[in-house]
């Protein structure tokens, strides 16, 4: 084709996992020989969202960290658990610091264009992959995309749930909030047949962000998570409140196995690359995690089908969201099962899939183990 542009690395998407791409591609000496390009259409000028993750130590992104929790709590009706995090820590970015500073330091790497463009097709085969967008046709020879996929929405293989949430950052009248713990989960709230809890993460006593957050199938009129919010500030003696800033987010909760639509010279990342841990939701961690990953093989194999992308962990989500779409209703116990059996420092390493396989086991054996031998059973046949 005439006019193509050739690089050797194109990034689709300046979001969390193309920047963490970008950034950790370009502080690395070993590919200082390569041309990289990124394409992202939004102009990333607002504060989008807010990464939250727990970690051990210092954080890669330590001078963005907007606010850090040590202890947090579960709440459910006739159950509740707070606990210190040692030796983790919840941490919090604001995804307009973190755009703004991670594209401030590609602006210095000489080696790094960023070009603000729609991308609107992408055609790979083993040698290398086209990239069309509204500013022209390019190719690379490596090309990664965090583009939304749809693939998983249409098979029935896996079940596919969100976890579907708005958020508001309030301000409220009356001291409500413990500013030294955040509220994992409170299930203390009516379940309407589906998982459904609150999420806070407080500032100062008046200052909190407060999500209504389902693990469910279909989302909700917006009314209907506001009302939640209404009632949980009311039914917390909140007396009047402002609302500084929103957020809302559909994020995809499957074990379809994202990476069979990668080939050697295109892989999708982030959401679209499955790197979103099915389970839970959480991604930034996750995607930060691969990224290391994937820079060290990138320096030993070219070949992008050779990349690790699942384990025996999928496998455990997998069986997890059989039952969580079967039994929606019941969610809430099986996160409660969760919290009363287990210390929560082997839940959050589990989710970080660094457990070895007896404490899988014993996680295991806090959940209604007949509901996961037929998962498993059915999975088999
Ligand atoms: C409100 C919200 C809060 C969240 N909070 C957390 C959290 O606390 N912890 C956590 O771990 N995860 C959280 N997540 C989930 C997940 O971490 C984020 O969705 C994360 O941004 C996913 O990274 P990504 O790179 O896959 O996608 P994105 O960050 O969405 O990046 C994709 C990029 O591609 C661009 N793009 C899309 N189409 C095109 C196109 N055709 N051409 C060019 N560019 C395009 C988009 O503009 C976007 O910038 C949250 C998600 C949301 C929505």
């Amino acid at each position: 084709m005439e006019n193509e542009n050739h690089v050797d690395i194109i990034i689709c998407g300046g979001g969390a996992s193309g920047l963490l791409l970008a950034h950790g591609l370009t502080k690395d000496t070993a590919f200082d020989h390569l041309n990289i390009l990124l394409f992202e259409k939004d102009s990333k000028t607002q504060n989008d969202r807010t990464w939250c993750f727990w970690e051990e130590g210092l954080s890669e992104w330590e001078e963005l960290i907007h606010h850090h929790w040590d202890s947090a709590s579960f709440k459910a009706p006739n159950f509740q658990r707070h606990f210190t995090l040692a030796p983790y820590q919840y941490k919090m970015i604001r995804g307009i610091d973190f755009y703004q500073t991670v594209y401030s330091r590609l602006e210095k790497a000489p080696n790094f264009t960023r070009i603000k463009a729609e991308v609107t097709g992408l055609i790979a085969n083993d040698n290398g992959c086209l990239v069309k967008t509204d500013e022209g046709v390019f190719k690379a020879k490596k090309v990664f995309s965090s583009l939304p996929q749809d693939h998983f929405t249409k098979q029935k293989k896996y079940p596919v749930l969100q976890q579907h949430f708005i958020g508001w950052f309030v301000k409220t009248e009356r001291p409500i909030f413990d500013p030294s713990t955040i509220v994992f989960m409170d299930f203390d709230l009516p379940q309407k047949k589906e998982t459904r809890f609150m999420y806070v993460l407080p500032f100062s006593a008046n200052e909190a962000l407060i999500e209504y957050t389902l693990f469910s199938k279909d989302l909700l009129e917006k009314e209907e998570y506001e009302n939640a919010m209404i009632d949980y500030l009311n039914e917390n003696g909140s007396g009047d409140y402002t609302i500084t800033e929103k957020e809302q987010g559909s994020i995809p909760m499957t074990a379809y196995d994202f990476s069979q639509h990668n080939n050697a010279s295109l892989m999708h990342i982030g959401t679209a690359g499955g790197w979103t841990k099915a389970s839970t939701g959480f991604t930034f961690q996750k995607s930060q995690r691969k990224i290391n990953a994937l820079i060290e093989h990138l320096k030993h194999d070219g070949n992008l089908t050779h990349f690790p992308q699942r384990s025996k962990f999928d496998f455990y989500d997998l069986l997890f969201l059989d039952v969580l779409a079967k039994y929606n209703a019941e969610g809430g116990k099986l996160f409660i099962r969760m919290f009363q059996r287990n210390a929560p420092q082997r839940i959050f390493s589990f989710l970080d899939e660094k457990t070895t396989f007896w404490e899988e086991a014993q996680l295991m054996i806090s959940f209604p183990i007949g509901r996961f031998v037929s998962a498993l059973v059915r999975r088999i046949f």
